[in-house]
């Protein structure tokens, strides 16, 4: 089987729609054809300011909504980052791989650091995708299951693996992103030409699968849309309701032409009406799932426990290669 790798971070606590659409849904599909590794990226997480009490509660939420979206431990290897040190190992050595330059092209910093202002961003959010790079190339994955916020980051991932490889000797798998078009980019319901977002979003543009469903609903009913009123699928000229026509086609699993069909005739607000409910529906249950994980903290632990053992006989043999290969001299 190839095998797969992505991770989620525990930031914000509960995960959003485009998380789910664009990422965690093709997770689920790909614990079957692939042999999947998944993980909650807490070191990425503290690239910006964390409460440690929050952190510790947050990285159990999120493994808590993996199982809950239907992460199975028997199929994949679920795991926690910090449980396995050789990320920060491997992200070092590709630090001295990557040139400075290259590092500042990618344009989630330039973003991010934007929004924070650019003293108070750290080193560690510089380097974060770097850091992604040894995620990635200590599976020896071949498939990444990201939005496509995260193709930057995943050719920077081909680039250093080649480059490795080219220096030191075949070492690593070079990576491809497993990027599902029709979802890699969900967008902010207030704002729908900027992606939804669990750190940029407005509260009213971003739903969250752990909000009081009463409440997604009302932010799915007073989405923006244009001044129109012909419901069709137009993601520039009509990009709020083309968002609301996607998000509709995935969760119900029919098509969008289908869709465009059946609201002939109808207003937009019939359209958000009845998303609002299919969108309250998946969530509903999805919370309680989440609750009973985190109802029975035992299980979690060693599910988290047992991902973590996986993951590093995988990742230790792969860090140990790369050591080797670069001249490091073996402890005795
Ligand atoms: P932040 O804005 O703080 O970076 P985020 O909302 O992007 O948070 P992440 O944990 O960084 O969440 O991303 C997890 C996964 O969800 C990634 O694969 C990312 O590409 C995907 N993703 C995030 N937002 C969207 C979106 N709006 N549409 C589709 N996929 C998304
Ligand atoms: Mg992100």
């Amino acid at each position: 089987r190839p095998r797969a790798l992505s991770g989620i971070q525990p930031t914000a606590g509960s995960f959003h729609l485009g998380n789910y659409l664009g990422a965690i849904r093709q997770y689920v599909a790909l614990q079957e054809t692939h042999d999947a590794f998944y993980m909650v990226v807490d070191l990425h997480a503290i690239t910006v300011p964390q409460d440690p009490a929050e952190l510790r509660a947050n990285t159990r939420l999120a493994v808590a909504q993996l199982l809950a979206s239907g992460l199975d431990p028997d199929r994949c290897t679920l795991f926690v980052q910090s449980h396995v040190p050789e990320h920060a190992q491997l992200g070092w050595v590709m630090n001295c791989l990557t040139g400075f330059g290259e590092a500042s092209r990618m344009t989630q910093f330039k973003d991010k650091s934007a929004k924070q202002g650019a003293d108070r961003a750290t080193v560690g959010l510089f380097t974060y995708p770097i850091l992604q790079v040894a995620d990635i190339l200590l599976y020896q994955a071949e498939a990444v299951p990201v939005g496509e916020d995260q193709r930057q980051h995943i050719e920077l991932t081909r680039d250093l693996a080649e480059r490795f490889n080219t220096r030191f000797g075949a070492t690593f798998t070079v990576p491809a992103p497993h990027i599902v078009k029709e979802v890699a980019k969900i967008y902010d319901l207030q704002d729908p030409t900027s992606k939804m977002s669990k750190s940029a979003s407005t509260p009213k543009g971003l739903v969250n699968l752990l909000d009081e469903p009463k409440t997604t609903a009302k932010k799915i009913r007073s989405a923006v849309t244009d001044t129109g009123t012909v419901i069709s699928f137009d993601p520039v000229e009509k990009a709020g309701i083309s968002n609301l026509l996607t998000i509709y086609a995935t969760l119900t699993g029919r098509s969008i032409p289908e869709l465009v069909k059946e609201y002939e005739g109808r207003m937009y607000g019939a359209l958000k009406t009845d998303l609002a409910e299919i969108v309250v529906d998946f969530v509903t249950p999805f919370r309680e799932r989440t609750q009973a994980y985190l109802d029975d903290p035992e299980t979690l632990d060693s599910i988290l426990a047992k991902g973590a053992e996986k993951a590093r006989a995988v990742a230790a043999e792969s860090l140990a290669t790369a050591y080797d290969r670069i001249g490091l001299l073996p402890a005795k």
